[in-house]
Formats: structure tokens, C-alpha cells, sequence
């Protein structure tokens, strides 16, 4: 789901902040800030802040939580939290130590732009100031470099100081994956294995141990049949909580499909206008449902994704999922013990009669089985007359320039020397 999100600058709260008191008073956070009425008192004295000083310090507070994380300082990441809310000081020390599961290259969060949220008004009083936060981050030994993800802090003024009051105000203004990072929710447990990172409940250690196995597996099949240079460095999420980087596991349309796996792209740029800028990578999320059933050729399509994200975004669905599937497929063939016979004969008998385009989001929205089978089919042609190789030239030059349907087929025509109807009929009549 994509919402087109308008930016909602607060007028209304701004000229409310204007007329609220204090300033930007730089305290050691000891906790021993006065009580509130000597608080009230010593506001009232106090001068206007401006929106400029208000930024500055919340980047302070930010600065020091970031800085925390990285020098295993919990006190003071947790100095900024409000200490009258047990709940909310309790869930800030599970992400402190969430975080420190990880090896930032970098961290930095910063403030973004200002959201209403009348409700954090009416709870924590006129002060209560509620930001996008934007958090820059590089995982050391899996982003080439800084991404980015989005969250939603609510501040107040008490005695001078900034507090945080609320991490959850805004969640609908958010990006799709904003504030549903691995590290948002339980307690995790990071397993390393080879190139492969996987994050699981700290209750599931065995599991983690298990699907980062199988991902060292997926990640050498997908070496095998990608003729181009990957890295195979992932990180794979398997945990319970379904709303990790995901909101829907189910997709299409009638009654829909589940989604086993998803590989989620990650980009150093504003979250909520990310097709602007060029990949960096993409993580691996597990459907939660079968994290514990997990079959390697699930994740040898997802890393498929994986690996060939960073070359562009221009491929066109057919040849992203087609691709995905060829890996896949002969990942499991590489294993004489094991066919695809059954599937080939599906497509062959089922799904290639009824082609009559390579499927684009329309048809796998109609029908996800079909549209992957005919994607599959057609990149097994493309590896027939091509070779490998070939099959790859014209996925990159797609994933570079391939920036509309008139350009794709420009392309496409270049590689193969057919028109994209041409194409269809020939992947329709290509019996394997
Ligand atoms: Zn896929």
C-alpha cells in the first residue's frame, strides 16, 4: 500500500507554541528537575522559544541518544525519556538494548518535519511539540552505505528540558516501515553466520540459528545462477511480530494470497518520497507464519531480489520475479534428487495458453500463481536463446534505463531483436 502523504506543517500548533513559555535551558539530566509547580513557576519567567532553538535542542537530545547507543551508555539514552511513565521508560531500555544488538557504522537521528497531533496536546499540555525524527543509519558489514527510516517522537517542556513523552503519536504519517524496524518491538537476538544476519526474539535463538543456515544455502545457489558479482551480505528478519517492515502479508485481489517473504528496499533518503533517489540494498522479511517452516527456495527467490536491487529499479516486474523464480528454480534443481517437473507442466498447461502480455502489477494483482509462473517461463526462454549472461545484460540495462513501457521495449528489442509482442509468443511457444 502506498498513500500519497501530503507534508501537514502545523500552522494552527505553531502559533500555539509561540505563545507557549521556556526556553532551551541545557541541565545535566539528573533526573531531579523541580516539581511541577515550582516548574510552572520558573516557565512563566521564562522567554519564547523559536522554532530554530526548539530544533536545535531536540537535535541535542537526539545526538546524545544516538551517541549513547553507540558507547553502551544507557543512562544516557534513556536520560531525554519521561521518568513519570514506567511504561514508556521500560520499552525505551528494550530498544536501547535491541539497538546494541546490531554494529552501527553510523548513527544519527535527526528532527524532520513537525506533525499535529491534537491528542499529545491534550495529554501533556500546550508544550507537547510531535516530529517526524529521522533516523541515518549504516550496519556495518551489510549497508554499502547510510539508509534511512522514519519515526515519530513527541517532546515536552518540563522545568526548561525537552522530554520525550510519546513514540507513538503519529504512526499513520509515517513511512510504510517507520518506526517497524527489527529493534521497534520485543526484545531480538542478532545471529551472525558468513555473510548472513538474522534477526530473531531473543526467545527463538535456535530458530535464528537454524534460518541463518539456510540462508548461507540460498545465498551460494543465488551465486550460482546470478552471473553477476553479489557480496551476499543480508540481513533477514524472522520474527513473530507481523508488523515488522510489513503491514499486509496477504496481497491481490478476492481473497488474496499470503505473502511468505518479502525483500524491502531501503534507501538514504526521505522515506516518504523514496523512488527519487537509487537503492542502497534491501533487507528480508520473513511472514511470520512461517518463520519456523522455513524452505530454502523461499528465501533463494527473496535473495535473488536482494542481490540485483542495487542495479536499478527499472526492470520491469515480469523479468524482477521471472529472474527470482529461474534462481529459485534451479537452486532446487541443482539437487538431482529434486524437479520442478510438476510446476514446468502447470505453466505449460495452465498459464501460458492464457498469456497475452509479460504480467505487470495488474496481472500479478489478479493472479499472483499465473503471473509468476508466465514471468518464470519467460526469463527460462530469455536464458535459452541469450544464454545466462545475456538474460543478465538485459536486466541491468532494463534495471538502468529502463525508465517506461516505450523504453523497456527499446531495450528488449536491442537484446533479443523482438518486439515485446514478438516476445510473448515466442515464450508461449518455448517448451523448455
Ligand atoms: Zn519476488
Amino acid at each position: 500500500m502506498t498513500m500519497q502523504r501530503g507534508r501537514l506543517f502545523a500552522g494552527a500548533t505553531v502559533l500555539v507554541l509561540a505563545s507557549a513559555v521556556g526556553v532551551v535551558v541545557v541541565t545535566k539530566p539528573d533526573g531531579k528537575s523541580a516539581p511541577g509547580g515550582t516548574a510552572a513557576a520558573a516557565e512563566a519567567t521564562l522567554k519564547t522559544p523559536s522554532p530554530t532553538s526548539r530544533t536545535a535542542a531536540l537535535n541535542a537530545i537526539l545526538a546524545q541518544r544516538a551517541t549513547a547507543v553507540l558507547k553502551d551508555d544507557v543512562k544516557g539514552f534513556i536520560a531525554s525519556v519521561d521518568p513519570k511513565q514506567p511504561k514508556l521508560v521500560a520499552e525505551q531500555r528494550v530498544l536501547f538494548g535491541n539497538l546494541r544488538q546490531f554494529d552501527f557504522t553510523t548513527l544519527r537521528y535527526f528532527v524532520a518535519d513537525e506533525r499535529v497531533a491534537p491528542t499529545m496536546i491534550q495529554k501533556f499540555g500546550k508544550t507537547a511539540f510531535t516530529t517526524r525524527v529521522m533516523m541515518r543509519y549504516e550496519l556495518t558489514g551489510l549497508d554499502p552505505k547510510p539508509v534511512q527510516t522514519d519515526l515519530g517522537y513527541t517532546f515536552v517542556l518540563r522545568s526548561g528540558r525537552w522530554i520525550l513523552v510519546a513514540d507513538d503519536a503519529i504512526e499513520e504519517a509515517l513511512s510504510e516501515d517507520g518506526h517497524r524496524q527489527p529493534w521497534d518491538f520485543q526484545p531480538v537476538k542478532v545471529v551472525h553466520r558468513g555473510t548472513v544476519t538474522v534477526v530473531v526474539d531473543k526467545k527463538e535463538i535456535p530458530m535464528g540459528k537454524k534460518i541463518a543456515g539456510i540462508s548461507q544455502d540460498a545465498v551460494a545457489a543465488v551465486r550460482r545462477h546470478w552471473p553477476r558479482p553479489w557480496n551476499g551480505k543480508v540481513l533477514v528478519v524472522a520474527m513473530p511480530e507481523p508488523r515488522v517492515m510489513s503491514m499486509h502479508w496477504t496481497t491481490g485481489t478476492g481473497n488474496g494470497w499470503t505473502i511468505a517473504a518479502k525483500a524491502v528496499t531501503l534507501y538514504d533518503g526521505e522515506p516518504l518520497s523514496v523512488k527519487a533517489v537509487a537503492p542502497v540494498g534491501s533487507r528480508i522479511v520473513i511472514n511470520p507464519a512461517v518463520r519456523k517452516s522455513l524452505d530454502e527456495d523461499l528465501l533463494v527467490h527473496e535473495m535473488t531480489h536482494v542481490a540485483t536491487v542495487p542495479t536499478g529499479l527499472g526492470t520491469p516486474t515480469w523479468l524482477v520475479e521471472g529472474l527470482a523464480e529461474y534462481v529459485r528454480c534451479r537452486s532446487i534443481e541443482d539437487d538431482p534428487q529434486w524437479t520442478v517437473d510438476p510446476y514446468r507442466r502447470t505453466v505449460k498447461t495452465k498459464y501460458l495458453p492464457s498469456m497475452k502480455v509479460l504480467p505487470g502489477e495488474a496481472e500479478f494483482d489478479a493472479n499472483g500463481d499465473r503471473s509468476y509462473g508466465q514471468a518464470w517461463w519467460a526469463t527460462e526462454y530469455l536464458v535459452s536463446t541469450e544464454g545466462v549472461k545475456g538474460m543478465a545484460a538485459l536486466y541491468l540495462d532494463l534495471a538502468q534505463h529502463g525508465v517506461s513501457p516505450a523504453a523497456d521495449a527499446t531495450i528488449i528489442k536491442k537484446h533479443t531483436g523482438k518486439t515485446t509482442a514478438e516476445l510473448v509468443t515466442a515464450v508461449k511457444k518455448f517448451r523448455g
